[in-house]
């Protein structure tokens, strides 16, 4: 029992959406509204293994007397439950979805809603949905979105604007934070998770030379500066964070990374850094039944070795 709940909540995280919604309990998920504003609500789906560990990717919503704009979606098979949650707080429709990324557990539901609301994301997000390939056919037409940017975007409804900042190279090339200004919300998609407990950050999750730890970064860095002090932020995963929950995963991904620069310098291997005890100070996030230190350290020094030398950059592995 435990065994498949661990292959679930891993699979959770990967590309390999399909196979890994059909594996989740839908009668059993519940999905939680919490009121984060006047007009701001985070909704999460909720499985029997409980808040920390809900299953696809927390939805944020906006919710005005011009219509409802939503940040990510969910699996395609919770649509309905999301649905009827939104219907709950404002019979307002849909009016608009935005994307934080491609992955399935955030967009999974994007053909459903894409009949009534128009689709917006970062133009990667678009072409990688698009050309979905192998055991993952590509989205239908209708969960393609009909807006892309390839650098920000500002939505502006009633009760307040969504600014959409992309970054590069963090979690995949398609990430986007999204800010709720007059909220003071914002958004991270899985560039910033809150399992509990914490875990490796979630980076490079494509595994095709896309992602990398600079973008994550940078993102962390941009919200600590421009957010204000109460900042209430929606992690991709997880439970509403605080700036304290950010500042905690920033020193990990820029600690993790001069180490391994550190010893790069020192043209070391990853097993030399390994068998030094280098990662020995992380060793509590092994705790997380999600990504593990070996994951996340092949990883950071494979996408830090590509940066280092662009023409072994794009691995073969995929
Ligand atoms: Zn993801």
């Amino acid at each position: 029992m435990r065994k498949s709940i661990l292959v679930l909540i891993t699979l959770a995280f990967l590309p390999s959406f399909a196979g890994a919604q059909r594996l989740i309990d839908w009668d059993k998920v519940q999905v939680k509204t919490q009121k984060l504003d006047e007009y701001v609500y985070l909704l999460q789906f909720i499985g029997p293994e409980g808040p920390g560990a809900n299953v696809g990717g927390n939805v944020g919503a906006l919710i005005s007397d011009d219509g409802i704009a939503i940040v990510d979606c969910g699996y395609a098979l919770a649509a309905p439950k999301l649905e009827a949650a939104l219907k709950a707080i404002s019979g307002k429709p849909i009016k608009y979805l935005l994307n934080t990324h491609w992955h399935g557990d955030h967009t999974g539901a994007n053909a459903y809603f894409g009949e009534g609301a128009v689709i917006i994301a970062h133009d990667n997000a678009r072409k990688k949905m698009e050309k979905r390939g192998g055991l993952f056919p590509a989205s239908p037409a209708m969960a393609l979105a009909a807006i892309t940017f390839s650098d920000r975007i500002t939505l502006h409804m009633k009760g307040g604007d969504v600014l959409g900042v992309h970054f590069d190279h963090g979690h995949t090339d398609t990430d986007t934070i999204y800010f709720f200004p007059g909220a003071r919300v914002v958004q991270t998609g899985d560039d910033f998770v809150n399992w509990s407990p914490p875990g490796f950050p979630a980076i490079e999750m494509d595994n095709d030379g896309s992602g990398g730890v600079d973008g994550q970064i940078s993102a962390d860095e941009y919200i600590l500066a421009h957010a204000p002090a109460d900042v209430k932020i929606i992690p991709g995963h997880g439970n509403l964070a605080t700036r304290d929950d950010m500042v905690k995963m920033l020193a990990v991904l820029k600690d993790t990374r001069a180490a391994i620069q550190a010893g790069m310098a020192q043209g070391k291997s990853l097993d030399q850094l390994k068998q030094e005890k280098v990662f020995a100070k992380w060793d509590y996030l092994n705790e997380s039944r999600h990504i593990q230190s070996d994951v996340y350290f092949e990883r950071l020094y494979k996408t830090l070795s590509a940066k280092q030398n662009p023409a072994a950059g794009r691995n073969s592995a995929n």
